[in-house]
């Protein structure tokens, strides 16, 4: 089953992995739009939302914006806004972070992928435009959950499937993104910000164009955020049956 073993010998091994999605897998049920960041602080707890993306939703408006520098389409940020926050649900539905150690510094302080979009704008492809329209307007919409204590994740896990998985097991965490339901909600708001007006494409290219748009710049954030924050890890490829049952992998370190 193993496709190769994690070489360089540092952090989760895959036995302990395997145990750890064993013990900490929750199935999804309603509301599973609502998510969460990659971040692995979050406490064990009913509820948890499984879409796991860098940033939670702030991650994702960075996307937005991303994509239409990226593919060359506009975008009208307070549409666009709208949109996503009718697509999980309503204001409340709404989720950013920050943690214990920058309360108080300003919004989304606390988020490592947040951060690192601020400090490389190029690499993320972000203007300072639409960095400014993010902190003046998603601040205060939803919830700002404060994450407590420090990073202590030893793995990444790519997860796919209607599964989600609790962050903490014993005294590790891990790194998590959640491809399948990530995919889902990128198809979703390509359909209604086109529907919305909120996103007008250059060549009337259509909803799968800009869903594709929107998936590989969401990879490209993923990707440059572990390179910065998870170098090194094992990356694990977990795909969960619909009754729970997974299959795990290796894939390679980051
Ligand atoms: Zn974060």
């Amino acid at each position: 089953m193993t496709k190769e073993h994690n070489k360089e010998g540092i952090g989760m091994t895959l036995e302990d992995a395997k145990l750890f999605v064993y013990k900490k897998r929750y199935r999804v049920k309603d509301k599973r739009f609502i998510s969460r960041c990659i971040d692995g602080r979050y406490k064990n707890e009913e509820g948890l939302p499984a879409l796991a993306i860098p940033g939670a939703d702030l991650g994702q408006m960075a996307v937005i914006f991303s994509a239409a520098n990226r593919y060359g389409f506009e975008v009208d940020g307070k549409k666009a806004l709208d949109t996503l926050i009718e697509v999980v649900g309503g204001k409340a539905n709404f989720r950013t972070h920050t943690d214990s150690h920058h309360e108080g510094e300003g919004f989304a302080k606390g988020c490592g992928h947040w951060g690192q979009v601020l400090k490389d704008k190029e690499s993320y492809n972000i203007s300072d435009d639409q960095i400014r329209f993010i902190e003046e307007n998603l601040n205060g919409v939803g919830k700002q959950i404060v994450l407590e204590g420090d990073h202590s994740e030893s793995a990444v896990f790519m997860i796919k499937g209607s599964w989600g998985i609790l962050p903490q097991f014993k005294n590790s965490s891990t790194f998590m993104y959640h491809q399948s339901l990530v995919d889902e909600r990128n198809r979703e708001l390509a359909e209604k910000l086109l529907k919305k007006g909120a996103v007008t494409l250059t060549n009337n290219e259509g909803v799968e164009w800009l869903y594709e748009a929107l998936s590989e710049v969401t990879t490209t954030h993923l990707l440059e955020t572990s390179n910065r924050l998870a170098k090194g890890l094992p990356i694990y490829d977990v795909n969960f049956e619909d009754d729970g049952s997974f299959t795990i992998d290796f894939r390679e370190n980051v």
